[in-house]
């Protein structure tokens, strides 16, 4: 696919065929990228749509164009997958979030646990997981912007995956069952998926239970031990792969 760049025009800037880009995505279309009037770009809405678009005014404080054709659910994969990820040291989070929207996610649910080896993230620390994944976004050419939640505790996380079909969490221990057959026992096709990892410390054995409790199956990765970011990027493209795109 010849590598097309999404910018990101939302909702509230699209009236009838005319599209207006926000001050931040005019500045690189019109000064980074250096477009012309009569160029064509796509722009993606955030809430599932994304716009072939025409430039007619190209100004480094605001880019307008108008609508050629428009796109509903284009680069979105046809289940909505939700990851609930430990929240991890350093930026490896940061990374994770990005392969993780790159890979289809729809929505990352960061959670603190036993085994976590830091705190509550900052508020910062949240909206820059979400400018990142604004980004990737864009760059994966997808038009659905994914949720980044605010961090909460294991346990609220585990409620909320009561209406998802496909329930997992991956542990690399004991009375664990492959992803394949953790698949095989859900009608297909699987339209809502809930998948958890754990942080550095993994997870404890009360909190297995209660994933187990909650419908979860506790799946296996291989024999392997892998680091939390590696999980989560394999548990997810695994899940992609078995469940469709
Ligand atoms: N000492 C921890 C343990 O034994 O669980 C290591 C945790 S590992 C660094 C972080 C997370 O990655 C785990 O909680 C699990 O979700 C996932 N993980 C790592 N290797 C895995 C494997 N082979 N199978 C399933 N999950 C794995």
């Amino acid at each position: 696919m010849a590598h097309i760049e999404f910018f990101y025009a939302p909702p509230g800037g699209i009236a009838g065929d005319e599209i207006r880009f926000p001050p931040d995505e005019s500045k690189h279309i019109a000064v980074v990228l250096r477009h012309r009037v009569g160029d064509t770009v796509w722009a993606a809405d955030g809430a599932g749509t994304a716009h072939e678009v025409t430039l007619v005014s190209v100004g480094r404080r605001e880019v307008r164009g108008r609508i050629l054709r428009s796109e509903r659910g284009a680069g979105e994969p046809a289940t909505a997958v939700t990851l609930a990820a430990g929240v991890l040291k350093g930026d490896r989070f940061d990374w994770l979030v990005e392969k993780a929207v790159e890979l289809g996610v729809s929505r990352v649910a960061p959670f603190l646990s036993q085994g976590s080896a830091v705190g509550s993230p900052s508020s910062a620390k949240t909206e820059r997981w979400r400018k990142i994944a604004l980004a990737a976004m864009k760059q994966s050419g997808r038009c659905l912007m994914p949720e980044i939640e605010e961090a909460v505790q294991l346990e609220t996380v585990i409620r909320r995956a009561a209406n998802h079909e496909l329930r997992v969490a991956a542990h690399a221990g004991p009375d664990c069952v492959s992803l394949r057959d953790a698949v095989r026992v859900v009608p297909s096709p699987v339209r809502r998926s809930f998948l958890v990892t754990g942080p550095e410390g993994g997870f404890f054995p009360g909190e297995i239970e209660a994933l187990r409790r909650a419908g979860f199956a506790i799946v296996s990765l291989g024999p392997r031990r892998l680091r939390a970011e590696t999980a989560a990027l394999a548990l997810l493209a695994q899940t992609f792969a078995l469940t469709g795109e």
